[in-house]
C-alpha cells in the first residue's frame, strides 16, 4: 500500500472499531455504585437480544459494530480507509 499524499510506501494497516470511538471511559466510581450491575443487565438485555436477532435474521438487522480498516503512512501521518 502506497500513500496518497507523500508516495511513501511506508504504511501500516490497523483494525479499528467504530464502537470504541464512542465509548466515554467511566470514572471508578460509576462502577463502584452503578457499572457492576448495571452492564451485565444491558448486555442481558441489549446484546443477547441483538446477538439473536443477528444469527436468526441476518438480512433484516446488522449488529452496529463495525470493524474499520484504518491505514496510517509512518512517513507523514496521513490516515484514510483502507
Ligand atoms: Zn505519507
Amino acid at each position: 500500500m502506497i500513500c496518497k499524499k507523500c508516495m511513501s510506501g511506508n504504511v501500516s494497516v490497523q483494525m479499528t472499531q467504530d464502537i470504541k470511538l464512542r465509548k466515554k471511559r467511566k470514572g471508578i466510581l460509576y462502577w463502584v455504585i452503578i457499572g457492576w450491575w448495571l452492564q451485565p443487565l444491558l448486555w442481558l438485555f441489549f446484546t443477547l437480544p441483538m446477538l439473536f436477532i443477528a444469527i436468526f435474521r441476518p438480512k433484516r438487522y446488522k449488529l452496529r459494530v463495525k470493524n474499520k480498516k484504518i491505514a496510517i503512512c509512518q512517513n507523514c501521518g496521513y490516515q484514510w480507509n483502507a
